[in-house]
């Protein structure tokens, strides 16, 4: 954890350096559609430890209260023939589309419309609303943060590399390979449990 936390601290100046880009308009009043469909937002083990231990100094109905909706969402999730591994697979396909308009879609950690782990939020969380560049030729960006319609590759937030970072930091803790925000939370939060009992 302790190369994780500077990699969130160079990603955050890294876009504060890009919402200065010519065009940027900020996130709209009140919204926060990108969290409405994150219940099965792919996260990394290194990624959700912080959001773990916020969550642990949570007052214990907000964190029964985060628990419950990760787990209606897992529970959803399962009875449609979902698990960790086929969403990983398809995430952006037929089981995000299952959870379409329902309440099992937003991320666990929306509360009352406000992240409640905003300062330990993963890598995405803090990078979407910026331009990003993905490693291929195309910058992709929020389309409601930015009137410019296109950006130099040069002047986005260089996300792969920052991605490529925390995979490795989550292979030094367990694995590499991301998981659903909803499972990976019950499962990490359960591991914690276990490992005190
Ligand atoms: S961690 Fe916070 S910012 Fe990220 S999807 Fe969840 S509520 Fe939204
Ligand atoms: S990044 Fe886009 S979808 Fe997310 S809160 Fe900002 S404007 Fe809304």
């Amino acid at each position: 954890m302790a190369r994780y936390l500077p990699l969130l601290d160079k990603i955050d100046a890294d876009v504060a350096r890009a919402r200065k880009l010519p065009g940027y308009v900020g996130c709209p009043p009140n919204c926060h559609d990108c969290c409405h469909v994150a219940s099965i937002l792919p996260i990394g083990v290194v990624e959700i430890e912080p959001m773990l231990d916020a969550l642990e100094s949570f007052p214990k109905s907000l964190r029964d209260d985060v628990l419950t909706r990760a787990t209606v969402s897992v529970s959803y999730l399962k009875s449609r023939g979902f698990d960790a591994d086929t969403i990983m697979r398809d995430p952006n396909g037929a089981p995000a589309s299952s959870l379409f308009n329902r309440l099992e879609a937003p991320c666990p950690f929306l509360i009352g419309g406000v992240c409640s782990v905003y300062d330990q939020r993963p890598l995405i969380c803090r990078a979407w609303g910026v331009p990003l560049h993905n490693g291929n030729n195309n910058v992709t960006c929020c389309p409601k943060t930015f009137t410019e319609k296109t950006t130099p590759i040069a002047d986005a937030v260089p996300y792969l590399d920052y991605w490529r970072k925390a995979r490795v930091l989550s292979g030094s803790l367990e694995k590499e390979d991301k998981e659903p925000m909803a499972f990976l939370l019950l499962r990490k939060w359960r591991e914690r449990r276990a490992s005190r009992s």
